[in-house]
């Protein structure tokens, strides 16, 4: 599979699934641009992807991300990735965890498309968004209320944004993994009975590895997906087939 890819976007992790999709991305040819808030992880990715724009910023600061993003060059894909996992039982849900919550993992993400995607449609080109969902967008787990809500919004804003943008030939789609043990995954399967059984009902009995979800991006952001829109990929192992 030869992917052709032009100008990326992607708001990453650092040392997970926004980092390697940078990395892929770059590797493919891609001039990408990262977007974090961490400036050291930014630098470490620089020096392993020559050529790469950093944007550092915190995407859950709205007015900080419209000066950030203002003046952005041509962007043909965006992977939306960046996001907050803040535990709380339901009966302890803050304010200002729920908040924090919703600007990072939603509000971000109408912002940063709005801007990236009036870019394409000034240009006149066609383009991809890949929003990062979650299995938890369908199926939750305690202490989550916060996280999975958002991740559930996530999944009817992609399908209003595959609606508007279609006309546009901008398609927009989800990843939906299951634990991948990044840093987030690592602290939301830190129990280790929580995670042998969610092992345990997962039919091909594992979490998912970082490659596994990158490559669903890789696919859903190239053209071999040219007929997929408003739609996801679970990344799940069979977890919600059970
Ligand atoms: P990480 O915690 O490793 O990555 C999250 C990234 O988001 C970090 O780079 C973090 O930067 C960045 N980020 C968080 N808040 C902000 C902010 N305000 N502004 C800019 N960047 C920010 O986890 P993953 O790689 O696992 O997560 C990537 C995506 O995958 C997320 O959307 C997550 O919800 C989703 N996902 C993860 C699963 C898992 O089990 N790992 C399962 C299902 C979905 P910093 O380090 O500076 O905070």
């Amino acid at each position: 599979l030869k992917l052709n890819f032009k100008n990326a976007i992607d708001p990453f992790a650092p040392t997970g699934i926004g980092r390697d999709t940078v990395k892929a991305l770059h590797d493919s040819g891609a001039k990408v641009v990262a977007v974090s808030r961490t400036k050291e992880d930014l630098a470490s990715l620089s020096k392993e992807c020559p050529g790469l724009e950093p944007i550092c910023v915190d995407l859950g600061d709205w007015e900080a991300t419209s000066r950030a993003l203002g003046n952005i060059g041509p962007v043909d894909l965006l992977v939306n990735n960046a996001g907050v996992l803040l535990t709380e039982p339901f009966l302890e849900v803050s304010k200002e965890a729920f908040d924090r919550t919703i600007n990072v993992n939603l509000r971000s993400v109408i912002q940063v498309s709005q801007i990236i995607a009036r870019g394409m449609i000034a240009r006149g080109v066609p383009g991809s968004i890949v929003n990062i969902s979650s299995l938890v967008s369908r199926a939750t787990i305690p202490t989550l209320t916060s996280y999975s809500c958002t991740k559930s919004a996530m999944d009817m804003l992609t399908k209003v944004m595959a609606l508007e943008l279609g006309p546009h030939k901008i398609r927009v789609n989800t990843v939906n993994p299951t634990v991948v043990l990044t840093n987030m995954g690592r602290k939301v399967s830190a129990d280790p009975e929580f995670a042998n059984a969610l092992k345990e009902r997962t039919p091909l009995k594992k979490f998912a590895e970082v490659e596994d979800v990158v490559y669903s991006i890789l696919f859903l952001l190239s053209d071999k997906s040219a007929m997929t829109n408003g739609s996801g990929i679970l990344v799940d192992g069979g977890y919600l087939a059970s």
